[in-house]
């Protein structure tokens, strides 16, 4: 089975690689937006080539493999809102001005590589200095390179690979030594059936809590004057680097998961009804629950293991992990689970047993 794993690193444009890449997102703007212009006379998204005349010749001088790309994202985006539209608007035109600009070139007889790790090569922008902090295997096959520059001003390469794995069938025979539970608890990351609870590390709160308090500032700040503009940028530092440092606690979690367990079982929980959820904290890092399960599934299942999801409906909060009865008026407040059995522990604690209970079951069933 084919898989995808994506890799996002900082790379450092020279002066002419800056001039080149700014180039280059200029001229996919310029094909996305003639593109979009024609399907809205036709209602067909034409081929990229179609846009060439004598007086774009220009568009040439950029790497024109990305040009296809850009036509994939446009009908892609019309697809997308004719799917569902309540969810997506029609594309609408870029905008030069905009912060976030792009483009995706797709490799080719090796035209784009990495070359080690501070190292990445691009079609007409030449040998690029980066900061890749994971190196891949040759087993690892590079299929593209998202070029973008984000609204910090810092530019960015998203590296996409492919690789094989063995098929899940393959795989079921083979023995799970080592499982855990995991529950999504209010008041922590998360509670393991192995006794440990996963706090939110102390600088991400640190600087959440900046946050709410900078934009407090701004909005008691003149629109469009100085300080404004002065908090605005501030602001969109601190949220990038809240992203990164959420995106490293999350791979490391995951890494951590993924190297001490086999079988880690989770609810399947809705997480765009969790995010309705009041509890201010949990609020915020909501997303963050998802993303640690989607990258941990992925990791598990590179490895060979497994994640297994029980259904969002199984009792686990009400009932006991020592004698199975179910608690019936069990209430979000309650933090500490109480039986008549004598059984006496932490709410979230007692729910990550019953979570890694019902996974194993599940497991058994299937392998029956
Ligand atoms: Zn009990």
């Amino acid at each position: 089975m084919k898989k995808n794993i994506a890799l996002k690193v900082r790379i450092y444009p020279n002066k002419q690689q800056k001039i080149m890449i700014d180039k280059t997102f200029g001229c996919n703007r310029y094909m996305y937006n003639h593109l979009l212009a024609m399907y809205n006379e036709t209602g067909k998204v034409e081929n990229y080539t179609k846009i060439y005349n004598e007086d774009n010749k220009w568009l040439l001088e950029s790497d024109t493999s990305s040009y296809a790309n850009t036509r994939l994202n446009l009908k892609k985006a019309i697809d997308n809102h004719y799917k569902n539209p309540s969810h997506f608007g029609l594309p609408i035109y870029k905008s030069k001005h905009s912060k976030k600009q792009s483009f995706t070139t797709s490799v080719t007889n090796n035209n784009s590589r990495v070359i080690d790790n501070k190292h990445i090569r691009l079609p007409k922008v030449g040998i690029l200095n980066a900061k890749v902090h994971r190196m891949f295997s040759s087993d690892y096959k590079l299929k593209s390179v998202t070029i973008s520059r984000e609204s910090d001003y810092k530019y960015y390469a998203s590296l996409l690979y492919e690789y094989e794995i063995e098929s899940v069938e393959d795989q079921t025979d083979k023995p799970f030594t080592f499982m855990v539970g995991i529950d999504y608890s209010q008041d922590y990351f998360g509670v393991l059936s192995n006794g440990r609870f996963i706090s939110y590390p102390k600088y991400l709160i640190n600087n959440m809590e900046k946050l709410i308090l900078l934009q407090e500032k701004l909005s008691r700040c003149t629109p469009y004057s100085n300080n404004w503009y002065k908090r605005k940028k501030d602001l969109a530092r601190l949220h990038i680097k809240i992203r990164n440092q959420r995106k490293d606690f999350i791979n490391k979690l995951v890494k951590e998961m993924s190297d001490s367990f086999d079988i880690v079982a989770v609810e399947n929980l809705n997480l765009q009804e969790m995010s309705k959820n009041n509890h201010l904290g949990k609020k915020i890092y909501d997303n963050s629950f998802g993303m640690f399960i989607t990258k941990l599934s992925y990791k598990l299942e590179q490895g060979g293991k497994r994640l297994i999801k029980v259904d969002k409906y199984y009792p686990s909060s009400k009932r006991c992990s020592n004698c199975g009865n179910i608690k019936k008026g069990l209430k979000l407040s309650d933090r500490t689970y109480t039986c008549n059995c004598g059984n006496i522990m932490d709410r979230d604690y007692n729910a990550s047993l019953n979570i890694a209970m019902e996974g194993l079951r599940l497991l058994r069933e299937e392998t029956i």
